[in-house]
């Protein structure tokens, strides 16, 4: 077991408050709820159960900074503390992983390689952004003689409320393009996973971002949550999460037409074509549905293979899959971690159940692994499925993998595409030509062919359909959180 760093060590006995206008300070109300460590059931920390009036005072405090010192922030100062703040992140990376591997349970070695890394890659690729996102001056027609130009202006304030599974990287996947175009933000992580937006905080607070411009307010989605949705001082909510509470914000936000992005859930198609050779393929497909115990909203959780290959790719996944090796997170030797909760990991027995009850055939796993620890764990679980299962039809949000067989590729793309969702979408095969073809018709805001959750900053991220509303990642980003203005000078 890897020793836990000692800046984590320290932070876990002084988290705890939250994040205010440059001040670490309690609730309003002074309550306090427990985070866990779902490797073990233990509690970690206490921390401070933000309510409707800690999202008021953060939002008043971060109008102030818009109208004050941040607001007056040249883009270049802007790049700098960006650009600060993505060293920090980098300098902190071992506790960062640490407490990342301890509140999600995630292996210590993934959130090492992968979440810190790409969150600070997220903040010095923004940075970069702060001097070359402008307007333009625009070739208008009208009678006489006019400049016409357009301004890109933040939107605002905005309101950043983020899932569990990455809880670190996806808050540097707001924070970062909303204060590379000036905005104020006020972020609202999940209950389950609140200790590295904390820990961000305390980054934050000493890259030396005006007090204001960044609070982070731990608590409940029905309470804080939903306090940022509903106040009146916020101009943009960037969620990601459920598809369920991300429908609800939308309407929600109706009322005064806040601007709204949504990342929501998938069940993403990953298609083997027919010249796919499964040795080869097998490592990629199996982390893209086990990837995070499958805690993913892109997981490849639906696997297409032809028929032809059934049999031979079924022996392959299902030896390789035995391999994986559960255990406590912060044991290097651990491929797959605890899931991220109680409820969360009786919901995935929960559809596991059903596979079985509706006929799905259980290839492999399927149970609780309780050698693997006294916490959440879920063996990697593999069924063959048909598509009327709910199984195969319901994003499961864990380490279970459907395989789907199927005879002629129009009818792979066909069902590939019927779903609800559209986030992300797999193909392999050896002739690019084809599978590139294949990726072109899959309704998807993201097709790998031949790798699968390959992530960069410089890469949009979004859903089609149920999916989603909006990119993140990429200059796209940057469109949701500046207002454009048109300006118009009468030159004669
Ligand atoms: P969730 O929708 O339950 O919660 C997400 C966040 O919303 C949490 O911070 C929660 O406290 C808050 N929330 C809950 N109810 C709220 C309300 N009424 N008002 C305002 N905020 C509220 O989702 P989760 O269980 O944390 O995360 C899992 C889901 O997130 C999955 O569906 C997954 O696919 C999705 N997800 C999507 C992406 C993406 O990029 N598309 C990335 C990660 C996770």
């Amino acid at each position: 077991m890897l020793p836990l760093p000692p800046k984590a060590q320290v932070f876990l006995q002084r988290v705890g408050p939250l994040y205010l206008g440059g001040r670490f300070q309690e609730a309003a109300s002074g309550a306090r709820f427990p985070v866990l460590n779902p490797a073990t059931g233990e509690v970690l920390a206490q921390v401070a159960r933000g309510g409707p009036e800690d999202v008021d005072r953060a939002v008043a405090l971060a109008r102030k900074a818009l109208e004050g010192s941040w607001g007056r922030t040249t883009p270049d100062e802007r790049g700098r503390l960006l650009y600060r703040l993505s060293e920090l992140i980098e300098a902190h990376a071992d506790a960062l992983a640490a407490l990342e591997a301890l509140n999600v349970g995630k292996p210590y070695t993934e959130a090492r390689t992968a979440d810190i890394p790409l969150a600070a890659q997220h903040f010095r690729y923004f940075a970069g952004w702060t001097t070359k996102w402008s307007g333009e001056v625009l070739p208008v027609s009208f009678p006489g003689e006019h400049l016409a130009y357009t301004r890109r202006e933040p939107v605002g304030v905005v309101g950043a409320i983020t899932p569990w599974n990455f809880p670190l990287l996806i808050a540097s996947w707001k924070l970062a393009p909303a204060l590379a175009a000036g905005c104020a933000v006020v972020l609202k992580p999940s209950e389950l996973t609140p200790l590295t937006a904390l820990y961000l905080a305390e980054l934050v607070e000493e890259a030396g971002f005006p007090k204001g411009t960044v609070s982070v307010i731990p608590g409940l989605g029905e309470e804080a949550g939903a306090a940022l949705v509903a106040h009146p001082g916020v101009d943009k909510i960037s969620f990601t999460g459920s598809v369920e509470v991300g429908k609800a914000i939308l309407k929600k936000a109706v009322d005064s037409l806040k601007r709204v992005t949504l990342e929501l859930g998938g069940k993403s198609p990953n298609i083997l074509l027919e010249d796919a050779d499964p040795k080869r393929v097998l490592k990629g497909v199996l982390f893209a549905s086990f990837f995070n115990q499958g805690e993913v909203c892109a997981a490849g959780s639906r696997l297409f293979v032809p028929k032809a290959k059934l049999d031979a790719t079924l022996e392959l996944l299902v030896e390789e899959a035995r391999r994986i090796r559960q255990g406590h997170p912060l044991d290097p030797r651990t491929q797959m971690g605890p899931l991220v909760s109680k409820e969360h990991m009786e919901r995935v027995l929960g559809y596991i159940e059903k596979g079985k009850e509706e006929g799905a055939e259980l290839l492999l796993g399927g149970e609780r692994n309780p050698e693997a620890g006294p916490g959440f764990f879920v063996q990697p679980t593999l069924f063959l499925a048909e598509d009327q299962h709910t199984i195969a039809r319901e994003e499961i949000f864990g380490p279970v993998l459907t395989v789907l067989p199927y005879e002629d590729l129009e009818e792979a793309v066909r069902r590939a595409n019927a779903t609800r969702y559209g986030l992300a979408a797999g193909v392999w095969g050896q002739d690019l030509r084809r599978a590139l073809k294949v990726a072109h018709r899959l309704q998807a805001g993201t097709v790998w062919v031949n790798g699968y959750l390959l992530l960069d900053a410089t890469s949009p991220w979004g859903g089609y359909k149920e999916s989603g509303l909006g990119r993140e990642m990429g200059r796209y980003a940057l469109e949701h959180y500046t207002e454009v203005k048109s300006v118009w000078v009468n030159l004669g």
